[in-house]
């Protein structure tokens, strides 16, 4: 309420208030489809590789700053920027899942391959399940990932996983935590070929990508070997984390519907 005893209600929370997020859009998918500039639609190899190696680039230089600089002064601005590189790895490798990466499914998955398992993302386990979660955006129900637990499964849960999803700073570990297991009340992990995640023939790729997963955990147990568990921590552990601060808090309003 203003001093003249008028409301004021500023241009952004006037959107706010007029916006229904549950209506259906205005709009066809295939109109936004033929709004997109047909060059958008090109996919271009080596445009989306130098987008690769300039990251690549970065994260080793970011890399070789700290080691050189080991100051206290730097680790904290090394912490932001490498989290945030790591997590520019995971998006170009989830362009790389989706095929908006190159035409070419084999370079899609190698470098998809090479980018995810550095950041322990096991690629073709993940590239599926996400299709899922595409295709039922924001169905409680069906949805893959992001969806509110009912309140009856939440009472149902048992101690430990309640502790551990829920009580900070576990929550923080939720990504892992969903890749080896889902989300709470569904079955299966993205590691494992046979969950009912997967279709039969698609159990090929799953493996493929669970042994890239498993190289770069024994690559990280040898750097632990060689440089020590806290330079590993400050090196990598810690921007590791930055991937899932931001994949937790990337999503701050969704609709969320049932039934459809
Ligand atoms: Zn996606």
């Amino acid at each position: 309420m203003g001093s003249l005893g008028v409301d004021f209600v500023s241009p952004n929370e006037e959107m706010e208030l007029e916006f229904d997020p549950s209506a259906l859009p205005p709009f066809k998918l295939s109109e936004i489809r033929s709004a997109i500039p047909k060059h958008c639609w090109v996919k271009n190899p080596w445009r989306s590789l130098s987008y690769v190696l300039r990251d690549i680039v970065i994260v080793f230089a970011l890399l070789a700053m700290a080691i050189f600089l080991d100051s206290w002064k730097f680790w904290p601005l090394y912490w932001g920027l490498q989290g945030t590189m790591f997590w520019a790895l995971f998006v170009l490798g989830h362009d790389c899942g989706h095929g908006s990466f190159s035409d070419s499914t084999l370079l899609n998955n190698v470098v998809g391959h090479i980018l995810h398992s550095f950041i322990l993302v096991p690629y073709h386990g993940w590239r599926i399940s996400h299709k899922t979660h595409h295709q039922n955006h924001g169905n409680v129900e069906a949805d893959e990932s992001w969806v509110p637990m009912p309140e009856k499964l939440y009472k149902e849960l048992d101690f430990t996983t309640k502790f551990f999803r829920f009580k900070v700073p576990f929550p923080l570990l939720a990504y892992p935590m969903y890749l080896v297991s889902r989300s709470p009340g569904k079955k299966g992990s993205h590691f494992n070929p046979y969950s009912e995640l997967f279709q039969p023939n698609e159990r090929k790729f799953v493996v493929t990508s669970t042994l890239c997963w498993t190289i770069m955990v024994a690559l990280l147990f040898y750097l632990n070997s060689v440089v020590g568990s806290l330079q590993l921590l400050k090196l990598y552990g810690i921007p590791y984390m930055g991937i899932l601060i931001i994949n937790e808090f990337s999503v701050l309003k969704l609709v969320i519907f049932r039934g459809l």
